[in-house]
């Protein structure tokens, strides 16, 4: 079965057809590596995850893409406030090309406790500036952006269509829009290509261009970088619900302008994690990490399994108590698993209809516009399931687990024990006590046995 994949372009499921036969291209937008990833932020990036690995699992050849945003994106998704670099350079007194390289090794460092796959191509803004100022030469040669005062800005009213992509939600545009008035540009809709560090005088970020020395805009940082990697059409372009409005409207519409055509066949979006209700985001300053579940204790996988249980376009609400319950059950899958093996039977085993049906119901869960939760029952009855012999078992749950990726094989070296878990909470105690003696002396005693704790603040 053809995949079938919701498309928000047109919000509807439709059938996955390639542009190249056999191949996808695949574009995501990466973090702005100016704090930590949140968890919510690796929500996003888990079913990204498992997309192209379903995707691959189908005998795809899958080009995964993603940058990373080291430069150029104001605190507003629109044109207000400070690139955030800059904000991480003030608040921990460093430069942003320090602070851009701290997170985004955090961030693959997440990425790999998460057992997200690094993407074939990771690419930075601060390092495709040429290929930025081509494109905005190429818009200003076709008449839709304009020069205002070094600042380069696009054009909206040239482009019709520019509402298509966000279209179910404009009201939330409505909303969302134009946060400050900028003289400088013709519309208030508009929005910038290249900033002038005449509007921003203490940019340390910053490079000559044919308007002066300035620095990229967001947007187009995403249009440069796609279609240097993946040509000027591509198949599947990711990112989370937030960026229908404003960025990947934006995106599509210089993308579309500059190349004359349809440029993303397919808009994959992920809805929100939310914590009591509150959607997690880092400029209101609280919010939990890959590292903060680490620290209390929690095996990523179990993390990656409550992700898992929801489907990628419904809202997911973090708690610990559901954290808990997913983390017991993949004690209790590995616990079967183990003595699965232990009890398997010899090689060359014929499997019966029983583990085929299994194996569809599994693969046709996810072929159904990645519908997780499904595959996750699945993969549940695989566990439970009297009906199924140990190695029709095992046979299933590796299958599964090459796209589910929970580490259900992981030796037991791999994981805490309950004696880790419970010093690592000692240790918080300890440090939120100040007692430094006490959570210097658990750190040690971890680490003698391998394992080492961040103690970078969350
Ligand atoms: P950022 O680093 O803020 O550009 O965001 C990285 C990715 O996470 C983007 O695809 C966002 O759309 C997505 N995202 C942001 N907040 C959340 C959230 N609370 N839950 C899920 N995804 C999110
Ligand atoms: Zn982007």
């Amino acid at each position: 079965m053809a995949m079938e994949l919701f498309n928000t372009l047109g919000r509807t499921v439709v059938p996955f057809i390639p542009i190249v036969e056999n191949h996808v291209g695949l574009y995501a937008c990466g973090p702005t590596v100016y704090h930590y990833a949140h968890i919510g932020n690796m929500r996003t990036y888990i079913f990204e995850d498992v997309l192209a690995k379903t995707l691959r699992h189908q005998g795809l050849v899958v080009k995964h893409v993603m940058n990373i945003t080291d430069v150029g994106h104001l605190q507003s998704d629109a044109d207000a406030g400070h690139d955030k670099l800059m904000v991480g350079a003030a608040r921990e007194n460093k430069t942003p090309w320090q602070v851009a390289q701290f997170y985004e090794e955090a961030f693959f460092r997440h990425c790999g406790l998460l057992n997200i796959t690094r993407p074939d191509v990771v690419c930075r803004a601060t390092q495709h500036i040429p290929e930025i100022i081509t494109l905005i030469e190429r818009l200003l040669e076709k008449g839709v952006a304009y020069e205002s005062a070094g600042n380069v800005y696009f054009s909206v009213e040239k482009f019709p269509a520019y509402h298509e992509l966000g279209q179910l939600v404009l009201d939330e545009q409505r909303a969302t829009e134009r946060v400050s008035h900028d003289p400088l540009k013709r519309s208030q809709a508009d929005f910038a290509l290249w900033f002038s560090t005449s509007k921003f005088p203490g940019q340390i970020m910053k490079w000559e261009s044919p308007w002066g020395l300035g620095f990229p805009g967001w947007h187009i940082e995403c249009s440069a970088m796609a279609s240097k990697y993946l040509g000027e059409r591509v198949d599947i372009h990711c990112g989370g619900i937030d960026h229908i409005n404003v960025h990947h409207s934006n995106e599509i519409a210089q993308s579309e302008c500059c190349f004359g055509h349809r440029w993303v066949n397919y808009w994959f979006h992920c809805e929100f994690l939310n914590v009591e209700a509150e959607k997690m985001s880092k400029s209101s300053g609280e919010f939990l990490t890959v590292d903060s579940l680490v620290d209390r204790g929690y095996d990523p996988c179990a993390f990656r399994l409550l992700v898992l249980g929801s489907h990628y376009r419904s809202a997911l609400a973090f708690s610990w108590e559901a954290l808990d319950d997913v983390a017991t059950a993949l004690q209790k899958a590995r616990r079967r698993i183990s003595s699965a093996l232990e009890n398997n039977s010899p090689p060359g085993e014929a499997f019966s209809a029983l583990h085929a049906a299994s194996y569809r119901r599994f693969f046709a869960a996810l072929e159904k516009d990645l519908h997780t939760p499904s595959a996750m029952a699945e993969f549940w009855w695989v566990i439970k399931s009297n009906e199924l012999t140990e190695s029709e078992r095992i046979d299933l749950l590796r299958s599964f687990n090459a796209v589910l990726d929970i580490g259900l094989f992981d030796t037991q070296a791999t994981r805490l024990t309950s004696e880790q878990s419970d010093l690592i909470a000692a240790r918080n105690v300890a440090r939120n006590e100040r007692n430094w003696a006490e959570s210097d002396r658990i750190r040690d005693l971890l680490l003698a046995q391998g394992i080492s704790l961040s103690d970078l603040k969350a």
